[in-house]
């Protein structure tokens, strides 16, 4: 990186610097409107110049802000510090240019964590492929349960700015990071970290498995206390390896999760009980029971693993064993994310429209049996053969929807010939009642009726949000309607 004060991790003085902030949008105008107030000479560069920036833009600049819209890839003039947008790609030629000129980058997470202040409250930080918003809801729940101040922030909710700059008092944050803003966040230092599982994704951004497993790692840089890593996750890169591999505080500890039963220094499950054989006395022969399996919501495998991995980082803080029992059983998960809608004629029907890749497809396909399966929408490029010969048996049944349906219709012909298939060739909007109504045909007293697209949404909704909306008000006509 460049040289001079910006890239000391020593808090910053912004009075008079020039400060370009890549990318109006989520994080870009609060960035600009903080880095303003602090004297910065503020320049805001923006790729587009639709109506929505415009009006961001006569905000910003009523406020002494300059701003470039339709040109983001020019460094401006004397530019000392950029801040950026999390998801602006690296190789994006206006980091070329910095990087020539000597100019260090941030992403919004680096700002915050610059910005907070002397007696900031410490950051519980939480990563992975899948399962992040959930875990990081857990942990605040648990958090809350044992009497401290704290709230679910970063790539969730409250955004990190307005919680390090804001009014609120906390004791403690629960921090959810993506692999984006990881990758522009170098002097990050969290008190304790946990990397929830690494499957491939967003891979075009990242430009290799490598880069975004290292990019994910960069979670445990510095850790004080506790790198949580998933002991069951055992494909290369494992986040135990990302583990090995950090620089961290002396005396913090690696700390495992694990469904099966825990070795010292682990966390895990014996018969129903989740157990921790990390954060106690003598781990060699003692371990402290923390709640039972039942106080998970929903009880599914991933989710439990979900909630093994917000223990560990809880009880590196110190948080008794009775607030986790406590916050687990205080938390409901998030719409669309393996939501129990009803049960109709004594068939199950499970939305999680939020399973938009197939490593999240897989983790609830786990969680049922047997299974009629509704899948499809938009597969980003993946491949769907590994998915399907892993659940393969335990489907009933499979009812395909979507653009790319026919990629998933070829796998199952493959590993799952006994399987039988209705394909959906409609995309109108009364097109998920049809997939629930022939799922419905499929299923037997006992099943689960899974929406679990394993794809993005956007080809028949306007989100994940909508498709299970959509899946939700079939199925309660399903049950309203005689027979
Ligand atoms: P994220 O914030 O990482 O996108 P969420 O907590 O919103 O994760 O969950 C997204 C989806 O990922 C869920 O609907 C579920 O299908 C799946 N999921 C949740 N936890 C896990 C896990 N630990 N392993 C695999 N898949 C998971």
């Amino acid at each position: 990186m460049g040289s001079g004060q910006v890239t000391s991790s020593e808090p910053f003085d912004f009075q008079g610097k020039h400060v370009t902030v890549a990318g109006l949008g989520v994080s870009g105008v609060p960035a600009a409107k903080a880095l303003h107030g602090l004297g910065a000479i503020v320049t805001v560069v923006n790729d587009g110049a639709d109506e929505r920036a415009r009006a961001q833009a006569a905000d910003l600049e009523a406020l002494g802000v300059t701003v470039r819209l339709g040109d983001g890839d020019t460094l401006p003039e004397g530019t000392e510090l950029i801040v950026t947008a999390p998801g602006w790609k690296p190789d994006k030629p206006l980091f070329a240019a910095a990087e020539q000129a000597g100019v260090p980058v941030w992403g919004d997470v680096e700002l915050a964590w610059r910005l907070r202040g002397p007696d900031a409250a410490p950051w519980l930080a939480v990563t992975g492929t899948n399962g992040k918003t959930t875990t990081v809801q857990m942990l605040a729940s648990i958090l809350k349960a044992a009497g401290l101040r704290t709230a679910a922030v970063g790539n969730i909710g409250v955004s990190l700015l307005d919680a390090v700059l804001g009014e609120e008092q906390y004791d403690v944050l629960a921090v959810e990071l993506s692999s984006y803003q990881l990758h522009w966040a170098p002097s990050l230092r969290a008190h304790s970290a946990a990397v929830l599982n690494l499957a491939p994704d967003h891979l075009d951004w990242h430009g290799s498995m490598e880069a975004y497993a290292a990019d994910k790692g960069r979670i445990y840089e510095g850790n004080r206390v506790a790198c949580v890593y998933n002991v069951d996750a055992t494909d290369k890169p494992s986040t135990e390896d990302l583990v090995r591999e950090a620089d961290v505080e002396e005396g913090c500890r690696a700390v495992g999760f694990t469904l099966g039963t825990p070795a010292p220094s682990q966390l895990g499950v014996v018969e129903g009980i989740l157990v921790d054989r990390a954060f106690v006395e003598n781990r060699q022969k003692n371990a402290q029971e923390l709640a039972e399996v039942a106080d998970v919501n929903p009880p599914a495998p991933h989710n439990i693993a979900n909630a093994l991995a917000a223990a560990a980082l809880a009880r590196a803080y110190g948080v008794p064993a009775r607030a986790v029992r406590d916050g687990l059983r205080a938390f409901t998960p998030d719409a669309h994310r393996i939501a129990h809608v009803a049960d109709v004629d004594g068939v199950a029907y499970v939305d999680d429209s939020k399973a938009t890749n197939t490593h999240a497809a897989e983790a609830s396909l786990a969680a049922y049996e047997p299974i009629v399966w509704i899948a499809g929408g938009l597969a980003k490029g993946a491949t769907f053969d590994e998915l399907v010969a892993k659940s393969a048996k335990r489907l009933r049944g499979a009812v395909l929807i979507g653009a790319d349906r026919a990629l998933i219709r070829e796998a199952l012909a493959r590993h799952a010939p006994q399987v039988p298939v209705v394909d959906l060739d409609r995309n109108d909007t009364g097109a998920m009642r049809a997939a629930v109504r022939e799922a419905r045909k499929l299923a037997q007293a006992g099943d689960t009726v899974l929406l679990a697209p394993a794809c993005a949404s956007m080809d028949m909704f306007a989100n994940y949000n909508k498709r299970g909306d959509a899946f939700a008000d079939a199925v309660r006509e399903l049950g309203s309607a005689d027979g």
